[in-house]
């Protein structure tokens, strides 16, 4: 076996393969970019070596950079994980001619799977199953215009050099057809250089369902079974399960068949997937072949106890397959749910920043590898590549980690999931982690109705208006507020002198959530002998409810109060003014608003003239001692390839602007000085 690989990839995956790599003695390298300096993969790898700049370009993607490090530290084979030169033929030509072994399969395969086009005629020659479309070289407008006819419409449009969603446009009648194909040759032409489209049927409530392969260089090829990933945002996966809800052993066998023929056709080697699309009705047919190891393996592992990078490792190596077809059996339910820092309200727009907070539920009952989990009542794994503290930057692809679960079927691996997605906090940037808690508790996703509209079907229930913040959400961020302001030394919930602030037994305190602003009045009690507080909060009726609270205990963020009559357990994270409760699977940001100690400056703040993420001034749309109008935009800056507006959060006056069109500006960066008007 090798004695050292490189992992040319960061983040989860290449935490990910080095998990493996330890488990079997094999010394890892990791490389590194500017941003990555101090990232969880370099720390997760024997050594670590930078190779350039934040950007990909300059340094996940310099191929000749990558293989000089590999030869430099003695490494004889190299993973490319996912994305970045996973799937570039170039570099896995290039290893080979440094001597070096590429963890993946041969270039000739790379190449013939790249274009869509391509892939389609060679698949038609294989047998396998295509939806009716066109994938011809000739790409003559009238001639594209003709066959979309012939298909008849909804008809889809695809860049053939295509990935990732991008490059794709449904047409809905002939008469929108021109437009529409001269808009998907502009974005395939600019993101992938390359304009060839096809067209293809396009399929009505239609199922994502794929095909994990392998096969060995002694020319055996199995398959692993399917995973089910319809549920996708703008085409792009959210939740994968295995096994597909529904899957009849025959279909099953026929889905794998057609995989195996795909792969076989082009001399496939290593870990490979077959993507497919179905009809509701069982009816298949082949997308795409994607060459490398993919995101949601994880789900194959749990339900089939394999270590697929291990797989890849001894394949790579030269190996046979570690198990054939006949010994390969499906064990119980997997599901995998994908965190990402982003802001599925916005329209699932990315969230950069530090992760100020970071608790996971604990992973259970799951080791790598190990090939029997199916006594285990449930296990929970998490692929992360980041930690508390760790910066979610814009060089890169916003995930925060891969929560899969595992079940004895899909009910108890659905519970499962719910309930470590409670346990799952975030505070510095905004996750999808409440929406992904709605998403697998809501009625289509529980009873598997699957297809890769559901996200869109169910727009209404998944995005519900905010709800008021409860009064328990209230009491935990009133609790945990007075404790900090009290010494550590003396335990004033317990103290027969009663717990006063500065002698203050009553006062008002303000949170804010969003527009809200919610007040309650504490005041200092004692009940049953124990100390507290009677927690008045005013109704919009007009109403007033009282409650009394005390604090049981307390460990780290963790508190359990009375709360009247009942116990209330919650965590509640500090961070500056913001009080973040996480109480029953929500997450609620309450800003403190402490009048007295901040009267003015607090409600400027709250209007955004610091840097929302890390970017550059691109507009300034005032001049220093200009007045403006509160929601008047001052300056717009772009970050993550998008553009954000800092507005005026007052009438008032600008000061001064601290930066100039062009800069550069880091997260949380005061851009300009704002004076309120009087
Ligand atoms: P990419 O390589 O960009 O991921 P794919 O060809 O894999 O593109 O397609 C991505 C997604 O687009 C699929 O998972 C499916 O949701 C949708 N899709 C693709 N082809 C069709 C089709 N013919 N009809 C309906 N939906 C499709």
């Amino acid at each position: 076996m090798f004695s050292k690989i490189l992992i040319a990839n960061r983040g989860e995956i290449a935490c990910r393969v080095a998990a493996t790599a330890r488990r079997m003695g094999i010394k890892t390298v990791a490389v590194y970019s500017d941003a990555d300096a101090n990232a969880k993969h370099v720390v997760a790898c024997d050594e670590a070596v930078w190779i350039g700049a934040s950007a990909a370009k300059e340094s996940y993607l310099r191929a000749d950079k990558i293989i000089e490090v590999a030869l430099a530290t003695g490494a004889q084979a190299i993973h490319p994980g996912y994305g970045f030169l996973s799937e570039n033929s170039e570099f896995a030509d290039a290893c080979a001619q440094a001597g070096l072994v590429f963890i993946g399969p041969p270039a000739s395969a790379i190449r013939a799977m790249g274009s869509k086009s391509a892939a389609k005629s060679l698949m038609e020659k294989a047998g396998v199953p295509l939806v009716p479309g066109y994938h011809g070289e000739d790409q003559d407008a009238d001639l594209l215009q003709a066959e979309a006819d012939r298909i008849a419409y909804p008809v889809l449009l695809k860049a053939s050099a295509g990935g990732g969603g991008k490059g794709m446009r449904v047409v809905e009648q002939a008469s929108e057809f021109k437009a529409a194909l001269a808009s998907c040759k502009r974005e395939a032409i600019n993101s992938f250089g390359d304009d060839k489209v096809l067209v293809e049927k396009y399929l009505q409530r239609p199922r994502h369902i794929e095909i994990q392969v392998f096969a060995d260089t002694q020319g055996h090829c199995v398959y692993l079974f399917e995973r089910d990933c319809s549920v996708q945002r703008r085409h792009q996966k959210v939740l994968e399960e295995a096994p597909a809800p529904g899957m009849t052993a025959e279909r099953r066998a026929a889905m794998g068949k057609a995989a195996v023929a795909a792969a076989q056709a082009v001399g496939y080697v290593g870990a490979g997937t077959v993507e497919f699309i179905a009809n509701q009705d069982g009816s298949f047919y082949f997308m795409e072949m994607n060459t490398r190891l993919q995101v949601e393996h994880p789900v194959t592992e749990m339900i089939t106890g394999t270590d697929l990078v291990e797989w890849q490792l001894r394949v790579a190596y030269g190996e046979p397959l570690p198990m054939q077809q006949d010994a390969l059996r499906i064990h119980g339910h997997a599901i995998e749910a994908r965190i990402y820092a982003e802001n599925p309200e916005k329209g699932f727009l990315p969230s950069i920043g530090t992760l100020r907070h970071l608790s996971t539920p604990a992973a259970v009952n799951f080791e790598l590898g190990k090939s029997s989990i199916s006594g285990a009542p449930a296990a929970v794994r998490i692929d992360s590549g980041v930690r508390a503290g760790d910066a979610i930057s814009p060089f890169y692809d916003p995930m925060i980690a891969k929560l899969i679960v595992w079940g004895a079927d899909r009910e108890t691996a659905l519970l499962r999931m719910a309930a470590a997605l409670d346990a799952y906090q975030v505070v510095g940037l905004s996750s999808n982690i409440a929406f992904l808690r709605r998403l697998v508790s809501g009625d289509a996703f529980s009873s598997a109705d699957l297809d890769t509209g559901l996200i869109e079907r169910h727009h209404a229930s998944l995005f519900p208006p905010p709800q008021a913040a409860s009064t328990a959400t209230l009491a935990l961020a009133v609790a945990a507020l007075l404790r900090s302001e009290q010494s550590a030394s003396n335990d004033p919930w317990q103290s027969s002198q009663g717990w006063r602030m500065n002698s203050v037994l009553q006062r008002t305190l303000t949170f804010k959530e969003e527009d809200t602003n919610y007040s309650v009045q504490v005041s200092y009690q004692t009940m049953h002998q124990k100390a507290g507080w009677l927690l008045t909060q005013n109704n919009d009726d007009g109403s007033t409810a009282a409650i009394f609270i005390s604090l049981l205990t307390a460990d780290g963020n963790d508190l359990v109060l009375q709360f009247g009559e009942q116990t209330v357990r919650g965590t509640v994270v500090r961070d500056g003014e913001h009080f973040h409760v996480f109480h029953q699977g929500k997450h609620t940001d309450l800003h403190y608003l402490d009048v007295l100690a901040h009267a003015g400056e607090q409600e400027a703040e709250g209007g955004n003239l610091t840097a929302p993420m890390p970017g550059k001034i691109v507009a300034l749309l005032v001049a220093a001692g200009t007045t403006v109008k509160k929601g008047e935009a001052l300056v717009i800056m772009e970050a993550m390839k998008m553009e954000h507006t800092i507005s005026a959060p007052h009438d008032g006056i600008v000061d001064e602007l601290l930066y100039g069109i062009g800069d550069q500006v880091s997260e949380g960066a005061h851009l300009l000085h704002f004076s309120i008007a009087a």
